[in-house]
């Protein structure tokens, strides 16, 4: 199988994919689109909920401790 960077990936496939949508190889390995030694996509990524237990716990708590009061945007001008 070829190996791609997420840039090259992206370019190929015209997506906005991004880590968290697919595997990315641990090691730098030699990317056929660009010619450098990145990290390449190795496969989608099946359970994103671990990546976001993994990345995003911090944001989660974050949301939690914050009384809903603040987080409400207040009224809307009714459309005309
Ligand atoms: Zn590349």
């Amino acid at each position: 199988m070829a190996e791609f960077c997420l840039t090259c990936w992206n370019r190929m496939n015209r997506t906005p994919g991004t880590e968290r949508d697919y595997i990315l190889s641990n090691g730098r390995e030699l990317c056929e689109g660009c010619g450098r030694f990145c990290r390449v996509v190795e496969g989608e990524r099946t359970f994103k909920f671990l990546y976001d237990l993994r990345h995003r716990k911090k944001q989660r708590n974050a949301a939690v401790l914050t009384p809903p009061r603040f987080l409400s945007p207040g009224p809307r001008p009714a459309p005309s």
